[in-house]
């Protein structure tokens, strides 16, 4: 009997032991704010050119890289190129996170142009979706929210019908490509875009690398070409776009947010190769006769160590691009429909 006491104790210390330990894992996790102080501790570090009322649709990537390649060339430059680098999970913020570094993509790209407030998960109210992955950098890249190209969740593949920006810019016999470490977006969500270009014989790569650090380096191959370099077309693609995942990684693993230093130092390194690949395209010995479209921008926010619903820690997004956008009516409701 008194062995069994005895024995109770143990457990019972053990389990309160366990509690305690749970608690201060929890700690770095939760969310510890509420979503007004959220905005004004975001809108406080008075880094952006609009405000979160006036937030623009993540769609609007879609139609500035379009307007790009359609607009006329400025006077002495030869050739349009873009590139769309994409920072999957970076909370807005993150963006503290970057504010005192030499080494910036974000701050070096919106000092030339601008930083906006953007939002993801479709219209508030009118036409709300996931803000997971897929569905989000699928309104990035078609223009339109999931009622035009049919991805509201993960797990979910495109309508072929509507066209993302590289698909449009390959039908004009420019090269593109897309590299990503998230599987799902060339086995799921993209295969049928993958499948019609090769069919169509469309200058559109699609890889699948194994990680970021290979994604990197295959973005600096695309970007790098130094004097006498004699490069393909499929070599030195006119329109990339690329994601980093391990920003994501970070959230799920251990929570959103600058409270947890591991998604702060994810923050700090996607940026940091962000300015890499920048600094090597301003090197490249063609780089005077080129017109450049720089946009950076991540998919959707989170909460604690997830994100997919409607709250404004999932919802709120950003966008840095090295050319001024415009604030306008028709700007901040822009969406493709069918
Ligand atoms: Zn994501």
């Amino acid at each position: 009997m008194k062995k069994k006491n005895i024995l109770q104790k143990c457990i019972a210390v053990a389990m309160a032991l366990l509690l305690c330990f749970c608690a201060l894992c929890a700690c770095g996790k939760q969310e510890i704010k509420d979503e007004d102080t959220y905005i004004s501790e975001v809108e406080s570090l008075g880094i952006f050119d609009n405000s979160v009322a006036d937030a623009l649709p993540q769609t609007i990537i879609h139609k500035l890289i379009m307007e790009h390649f359609e607009s006329p060339l400025p006077e002495g430059k030869t050739v349009k190129k873009a590139i769309f680098l994409g920072y999957d999970g970076f909370r807005v913020d993150g963006l503290e996170n970057v504010l005192h570094m030499d080494d910036s993509a974000i701050l070096y790209v919106s000092g030339q142009g601008g930083l906006y407030h953007t939002f993801s998960g479709g219209v508030a109210g009118v036409n709300e979706q996931a803000t997971s992955t897929a569905p989000s950098w699928m309104a990035m890249l078609t223009g339109g929210w999931a009622d035009y190209n049919g991805v509201d969740n993960n797990g979910q593949t495109k309508d072929l019908d509507a066209e993302t920006f590289l698909t449009k810019v390959a039908k004009t016999g420019r090269a593109v490509s897309f590299t990503t470490s998230w599987r799902e977006h060339t086995a799921v969500s993209y295969q049928p875009d993958i499948i019609a270009s090769i069919e169509n014989g469309l200058p559109a790569q699609y890889t699948h690398q194994i990680d970021d650090e290979a994604t990197y380096y295959q973005v600096l191959r695309y970007v790098a070409k130094p004097a006498g370099a004699q490069k393909t077309a499929a070599e030195d693609p006119d329109a990339i776009f690329f994601t980093f995942e391990h920003t994501d990684h970070a959230g799920h693993d251990t929570g959103f947010g600058n409270q947890n230093e591991a998604y702060v130092e994810a923050c700090q390194t996607a940026d940091s190769w962000g300015y890499e690949i920048i600094k090597t395209i301003e090197a490249r010995s063609t780089y005077p006769q080129e017109d450049w479209l720089i946009i950076i921008s991540t998919d959707h926010g989170g909460t604690e160590t997830s994100h997919g619903g409607q709250t404004l820690f999932e919802r709120m997004t950003w966008l840095a691009c090295n050319k001024p956008v415009e604030i306008t009516e028709e700007n901040k409701t822009f969406a493709l429909k069918k």
